[in-house]
Parts: C-alpha cells; sequence; structure tokens
C-alpha cells in the first residue's frame, strides 16, 4: 500500500506556501478577472507531497454565474490529462474565501478531504460586502428545531467544518498549530499583510455584488 502524503508537522510550510501562491499567482489573475467584470475570488489545488499546485483558477461569473473560484478551479483540475492529475486524495483545496454553499457542495461531491481558506464568510461580508453564502446557508440550509430561540439559531454554526467528507480551516485556525511563537507571529503578520492586498477589490466586488 502507498503511504499517503500527510501535512501533519509541515503546517508552518503550508501556511507560508499557501500565502505564497496567493500573492505570486492568484493576485495578477484576480486582477484580470477583476477587469473584466468577475468577482475576486480564486481557488488552488497543490499536491500534499511537495505542495506544488496543480491549478489555480479564479471566479468566472460572467461566464456562468456557477463558475466560482472553487467550482471552475475543479472543473479545470478535471479537464487535466490524466498523467498531470494527481488522485484528488493526493491534493489538499485553498480558497481565497470560505468557500459558499454551492462550493462546499463542490468539494464534497468530488472528495476534497482538506480544504483551507483566508478570508472567513464575515471577513468576506465585511471587507467585500458580498454576504451571499452566509445568506444561502442561513435561509436555506439552517432549520429552526422547536426548542431554537432567535440567539440560539443565531448562534449555531453555519455548516459542519469537520464531516465525514472534508475539514476545512481558516488560515488563522490552521496557525494555532503552528507550535513555535515566533514562527507563529512572523506568520500571522505575512497573512495580514496579503489579505491587505485584497483591499484594491474592494469597489469591484460592490458592481460584482449588485450584478
Ligand atoms: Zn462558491
Amino acid at each position: 500500500m502507498t503511504k499517503k502524503p500527510s501535512l501533519t508537522g509541515r503546517v508552518s510550510t503550508v501556511i507560508s506556501t499557501l500565502l505564497n501562491v496567493t500573492e505570486r499567482d492568484i493576485l495578477p489573475l484576480l486582477r484580470k478577472g477583476v477587469s473584466e467584470g468577475n468577482g475576486p475570488f480564486a481557488a488552488a489545488i497543490f499536491k500534499k507531497s511537495d505542495l506544488s499546485t496543480v491549478v489555480v483558477s479564479c471566479n468566472k461569473w460572467r461566464e456562468s454565474p456557477l463558475l466560482h473560484g472553487e467550482t471552475n478551479c475543479i472543473r479545470e483540475f478535471f479537464v487535466l490529462p490524466e498523467p498531470s492529475r494527481p488522485a484528488v486524495a493526493d491534493t489538499l483545496f485553498f480558497a481565497t474565501h470560505e468557500p459558499c454553499p454551492l462550493c462546499l457542495s463542490a468539494v464534497s461531491w468530488t472528495r476534497f478531504d482538506t480544504v483551507y481558506f483566508l478570508f472567513t464568510h464575515e471577513e468576506t461580508r465585511d471587507l467585500l460586502g458580498v454576504g451571499g453564502d452566509i445568506e444561502i446557508l442561513e435561509e436555506v440550509f439552517r432549520v429552526r428545531a422547536p426548542c431554537d430561540t432567535d440567539e440560539t439559531l443565531a448562534s449555531r454554526a453555519r455548516y459542519n467544518k469537520t464531516n465525514k467528507f472534508f475539514t476545512a480551516k481558516s488560515v488563522a485556525e490552521l496557525m494555532e498549530e503552528v507550535e513555535d511563537l515566533d514562527e507563529k507571529e512572523a506568520l500571522r503578520s505575512e497573512a495580514e499583510r496579503v489579505k491587505k492586498l485584497f483591499h484594491e477589490f474592494r469597489d469591484a466586488s460592490r458592481s460584482y455584488s449588485e450584478i
């Protein structure tokens, strides 16, 4: 039996790789996509073994409203010819923004078991004014139990971040696993710096959210 690549013990390298790829590969792609009227959202698939990127893709809303950064990335992954496409179990999935219900379902159907993201739903809403993912999770999927009050309902998690299909973590949550405090601090400020680079999309996403 071949040994499955593990990410355990490499969390600092994983975080710095996600941040580097965001700045080096994803942001230029997003600038182009946004200039064409698409949303500032992207995703990438990495090999767990050496953390090299297999696919980096961005939102193609103008082509189809279902082509979010994640669904477009999954689509591009599965059209890769077999020899250059690793097994899904040997990859990790990264989204610049916490996946919406459509994309959470897409990673479940396609069996990506490890999902990391940079911005949480709340950060996306606050920074970009795009809150459709929260709204759909709360309006379509959240079911009120007879004992629920408005407060208990509002305090409940919107989805299971750890479930039989995948484990989803923000980069900030991943950072909690870094044991060395100096290293953790350096990664935290690097993450903040990279997240600030997304501020350039604030105006663009206003028109995107109105489409
Ligand atoms: Zn989505």
